[in-house]
Parts: structure tokens; C-alpha cells; sequence
């Protein structure tokens, strides 16, 4: 089954904070891991409204700060960041609509977990449908390294808010990157090899 059909089985965790605490957090149940060293470097991040990656071999990191709040996912690097992407901002949409965060936390009685009864249901009804929520696009690109066509993931909020077509988006797998062009419609138009440095 393709991973974004099944990506509840590729989370390591999402985690929802704000700069002193976790406000949520989701975990598989077989898992007592913990992230708290990955969730202090990411807090150390001040730029809002922008997604950032960080790949640490095992797992792939995803997180942004928006709305006051430190949005993280963690998964296999099986999972291309754009479906994360996807992921997390549908989490900061439907945590939003279902709380108050700011009324809430200005009661001062914060306590870990006031979110979870509520919340966890909901979760679990995003990653279990995720492949139906109608979040991405799949694009079949060719990348003559590999002399494959591969599937690419795009957010369609990407596409949808994009400011001029095509949108340029670098697809980096296997050691080598390559740059596509992705019209309005969600159509490809041309893959390019590129260089990549960083
Ligand atoms: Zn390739």
C-alpha cells in the first residue's frame, strides 16, 4: 500500500506546543519514546510561517510556528515532506476550529492533556483518512538518474497559493535532487537534474 494511504503506520509523533510546554501530543501506542531534545532545538527556531525540515537519518522532521504554536511531526524518511506539510497544516486548522488555544491558556490552569480527550479522536480520524482528505496531488516525474518515474507529492495549497506557474519544486531522493515545474492544474511541465550544495 503507497505511504500516503497508510501514513498513520510511518509516524513517530506529532507534537503541538507553545514556547513553554507541550500542549498536545501524539504518539503510536506501542511507543514510549520521547522527543523533547529534537522539540528544544526546534524552539530555538524564532522564524514563523515557514515550514523547516530536518532529516536525522532514522526520521524526518517537519515543523513550523504559526498562531503561537510550535507544530512538529516526526516519521520515516519513507514519507516525502510535502505530505507532512499537508499534515501539519491541517492539524493547525482543525486544532484551531476545535479550540481557543489563547482563551484557553489564559486561564493560567493549564494541565499536560486538557487537549487529549478532545483531541485525540479527531487526530486519529485525520491520519487514518489522510489519503481522503483530499490534501495532495500525486505527479508522476522522470528522472533519468534513476531511469524511473517516480512519484512526487505536492501540497495543493502549495500549488493553489502559488504566486506565478509553474511552481518550481526540488525533489531530492537517493543522493541526487531533480527540479520540476508544476503547472495549475497539477501537471508537470519539465524535469530538470540539478546541482544541490548546503
Ligand atoms: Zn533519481
Amino acid at each position: 500500500m503507497p505511504v500516503y494511504k497508510n501514513i498513520k503506520e510511518f509516524l513517530e509523533f506529532i507534537n503541538i506546543s507553545n514556547e513553554k510546554f507541550t500542549l498536545y501530543e501524539w504518539k503510536p501506542e506501542s511507543s514510549f519514546r520521547r522527543f523533547d531534545l529534537d522539540l528544544n532545538i526546534i524552539k530555538e527556531n524564532p522564524i514563523s510561517n515557514i515550514f523547516f525540515h530536518r532529516d536525522k537519518g532514522n526520521m524526518k522532521l517537519v515543523y513550523i510556528r504559526k498562531h503561537n504554536l510550535i507544530y512538529t511531526v516526526g516519521a520515516s524518511p519513507a514519507v516525502q515532506y510535502q505530505l507532512l506539510e499537508a499534515l501539519l497544516e491541517h492539524i493547525d486548522l482543525k486544532f484551531n476550529e476545535t479550540f481557543n488555544v489563547e482563551t484557553i491558556l489564559s486561564y493560567g490552569d493549564f494541565s499536560p492533556g486538557l487537549f487529549d480527550n478532545e483531541f485525540n479522536e479527531i487526530l486519529e480520524n485525520i491520519i487514518r483518512n489522510f489519503a481522503d482528505l483530499g490534501l495532495v496531488k500525486r505527479i508522476q516525474v522522470e528522472c533519468k538518474v534513476c531511469g524511473t518515474v517516480l512519484p512526487l507529492f505536492v501540497k495543493k495549497s502549495f500549488i493553489e497559493n502559488a504566486e506565478s506557474y509553474p511552481v518550481p519544486i526540488v525533489y531530492s531522493h537517493k543522493g541526487h535532487a531533480v527540479l520540476c515545474f508544476v503547472d495549475r492544474d497539477f501537471h508537470h511541465r519539465g524535469v530538470e537534474l540539478v546541482n544541490i550544495t548546503g
